[in-house]
């Protein structure tokens, strides 16, 4: 039977014991019935698991020992997701796959063809849903790395912070000549330790943005004749490269990475 998850930000590896209170409390006693003596499997967020035994219960919540941690190693690259703001609850769907996509960095961002507009309450809403959402798609599909979630940035910061990344991608269906297979077409070629990818909204990019990206040497691509959704494109980048020099399809006993 497979241990159960939990999400525990900040647990350090000398913690010989720890405490679940509120929400994880109610899931492991009233949900999930766990007894004295039932292992959990804690996990950090970035990149440690801890494996823990229920010592008892008090009134309000879980006492747990840390019996042994772990390092969570990756050799898949650092994925950053710098996604449009698509109309509508397509982005919860959107984090929710990048998250299981391995994804670590998802910068939601406004550009000139974006609908919504958000008041800085909703827009702080939204993203507080992604990052809750984050989490759990985390332990749900039993990632190491529950990604980070930036508040909602303009075009001009989100190619800031998305130009950081050793690759940068800018997904633009108008471009001609280059394709996704063009850019991981070299298995010989250097390790990528590092790529951004960077997904417009519905009504895509204008060519002012697109001549913004290359100037701060993005690489155009494009993604095949069709056309894909908002919601499918992230998804098919983000398989593609897991596939070409991430994690998916590597024999498990590298699995341990995103
Ligand atoms: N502007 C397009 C139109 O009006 O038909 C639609 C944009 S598409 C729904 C949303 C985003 O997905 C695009 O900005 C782009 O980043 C990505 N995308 C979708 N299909 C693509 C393709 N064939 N090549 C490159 N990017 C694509």
């Amino acid at each position: 039977m497979s241990i159960h998850r939990i999400y525990r930000p900040g647990l350090t590896a000398g913690a010989g014991r720890t405490e679940l209170e509120d929400e994880d409390f109610h899931y492991v006693k009233n949900v999930l019935r766990l007894k004295p003596g039932s292992l959990l499997m804690l996990f950090d967020g970035v990149g440690n698991e801890y494996t823990a035994v229920i010592e008892g219960f008090e009134s309000s919540k879980a006492i747990l020992s840390i019996k042994h941690s772990k390092r969570i190693l990756y050799d898949s690259p650092s994925l950053t997701l710098a996604q449009a703001l698509p109309k509508e609850s397509k982005m919860d769907f959107i984090v929710q796959k990048a998250t299981e996509l391995g994804v670590r960095y998802i910068i939601p961002f406004t550009s000139s063809r974006t609908v919504p507009k958000l008041t800085a309450d909703k827009a702080a809403a939204r993203v507080t849903r992604w990052r809750k959402i984050a989490s759990e798609a985390a332990k749900q599909c039993g990632g190491a790395i529950v990604p980070k979630v930036s508040e909602i940035v303009n075009f001009e910061a989100m190619l800031e912070e998305a130009a950081r990344s050793p690759l940068a991608l800018f997904f633009w269906e108008e471009e001609k000549s280059r394709g996704i297979r063009d850019i991981f077409s070299n298995p010989s070629g250097p390790e990528i330790s590092g790529v951004s990818v960077v997904v417009g909204p519905e009504g895509g990019f204008s060519r002012s943005e697109t001549a913004a990206a290359r100037d701060r040497d993005f690489t155009t691509v494009h993604l095949g004749r069709r056309i894909l959704r908002v919601e499918t494109a992230a998804l098919v980048i983000l398989s593609i490269i897991q596939y070409e020099i991430g994690s998916i399809g590597l024999p498990l006993e590298r699995k341990a990475t995103q």
